[in-house]
């Protein structure tokens, strides 16, 4: 790919514009690129896929080998142009197009799919390489920062750039990990344009606990055996106890429920029954004390007894007890901030857009996590990125007549 950030016209008229190299923007790009037409990626960032090279550090979790319809539940009630896009694009399509690109890719136990070297760096190497070798130019260090009539205005090392299409794709991501790119600075020119965005929230991430000092000890300890319910949502994912809260794969699964009102309560036992821990809970205590005795009856080990004291007490008895233990309130004052949430719900309406195409710009397309849909972790996140940018580009393709 080349990289002509050096220009010298203030002005350029181009066939495709893709302004934000991400998952969405990239897989945008490789659609209209194959559809034989000329395309100029964008980003404001001094080089593209910062985030998802990002996601590729703790191990790339491309998609979820499950079936199509459980896998689309996880994206909540979206819109139909989203469902028709994943419909296209989903975790076979996902796994095929990795392993094409020549990165192999296993489905770990839990149905996660990953590349085998589990990072993002040679994937997004590769995927680069396509889209060089389709001519698709690249330019770096251009921050889009408005429109100006029908032309797109960057902010760029050389000054001020104007830019027409005949077609744009716009895939500028969500509103956290700022430093990698996604700012969402964008949201207030879409608003201040008129087109309706909903605001960002932290989605899939860690939630606020006032824990005492009694906690202190278990600070960075997974918890593991456990469930989290939050309304209708069951997570036996694990995750641990920080001095802010609780976070992890387990927590950002019911994230979505609780910023939407659910409380949240812990399972210490999520495999037995309610009568089946109060048949264990009627041997006498005798001389132990309640925590050794719950250690010796239930196999409780030191961090489950020490949520049950620091968020139970004081402990009833009998099925009383086994009913906390099957759900023992946990308090939450809210999410973590915005900017450290590994994804964030909201942005561009569902109704501001005619498919992916923004209604009040005809030709203007959007796609990826600046669009209002939401998910937990799992690999969904990058598939509805992948699917989307991949539908808008077909979409574009379609409003071409190609
Ligand atoms: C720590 C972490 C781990 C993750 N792990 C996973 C995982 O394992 N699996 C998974 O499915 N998802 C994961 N995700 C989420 C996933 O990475 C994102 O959902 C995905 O990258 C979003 O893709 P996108 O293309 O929509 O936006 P982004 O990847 O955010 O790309 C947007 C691009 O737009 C550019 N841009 C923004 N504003 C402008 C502007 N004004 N002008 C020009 N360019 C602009 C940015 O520089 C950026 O390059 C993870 C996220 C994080 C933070």
């Amino acid at each position: 790919m080349s990289d002509t950030s050096e220009r010298d016209a203030g002005f350029d008229k181009v066939e495709v514009l893709v302004v934000g190299g991400g998952p969405a923007g990239l897989a945008a790009a490789e659609v209209l690129s194959a559809g034989g037409l000329s395309v100029v990626v964008v980003d404001a960032m001094p080089s593209v896929g910062r985030k998802f090279l990002m996601a590729g550090k703790s191990g790339l979790n491309l998609t979820k080998d499950e079936p199509e319809a459980a896998f689309l539940e996880r994206f909540g009630d979206g819109s139909e142009t989203f469902r028709s896009a994943v419909e296209a694009f989903g975790p076979v399509a996902v796994r095929d197009w990795a392993q094409e690109l020549g990165e192999p890719v296993f489905t770990g136990s839990t149905g996660r799919v990953f590349p085998k070297s589990m990072k993002a760096s040679p994937l997004l190497r590769r995927w680069l390489r396509r889209l060089g070798e389709r001519g698709v130019e690249l330019r770096t260090r251009w921050r889009w920062t408005g429109w100006d009539g029908a032309a797109f205005v960057f902010a760029t090392p050389d000054g001020e750039r104007r830019v027409e299409a005949d077609v744009v794709v716009m895939a500028l991501g969500g509103g956290s990990w700022a430093r990698l790119g996604s700012d969402g600075v964008w949201a207030e020119v879409f608003a201040a344009s008129g087109v309706a965005c909903r605001e960002f929230q932290a989605s899939n991430a860690g939630l606020l606990v006032d824990w005492t000092a009694h906690m202190e000890g278990f600070l960075g300890a997974p918890v593991k055996g456990v469930a989290l319910r939050a309304g209708d949502v069951v997570s036996r994912g694990e995750w641990i106890v920080t001095k802010r809260g609780i976070e992890g794969g387990g927590v950002y699964e019911v994230t979505r429920a609780v910023r939407e009102g659910a409380a949240l309560s812990v399972d210490l036992m999520p495999d037995l029954t309610v009568e089946q821990v109060a048949v264990k809970l009627a041997r006498p205590r005798g001389k132990l004390s309640v925590s050794n005795y719950l250690r010796k009856s239930l196999k409780l080990v030191d961090l489950q007894r020490s949520l049950l004291m620091e968020l139970g007490r004081p402990l009833p008895e009998g099925v009383a007890l086994a009913a906390l233990i099957k759900a023992l309130p946990l308090p939450v004052t809210g999410t973590f901030p915005l900017d450290e949430a590994i994804s964030t719900a909201g942005g561009v309406a569902w109704e501001a857009l005619d498919g992916f195409m923004v209604r009040d710009r005809p030709g203007v397309f959007a796609a990826g996590e600046m669009l209002d849909w939401d998910a937990p972790t799992g690999g969904y996140l990058i598939t509805g990125c992948l699917a989307t940018g991949r539908g808008a580009g077909a979409q574009a393709l379609a409003y071409l007549g190609r």
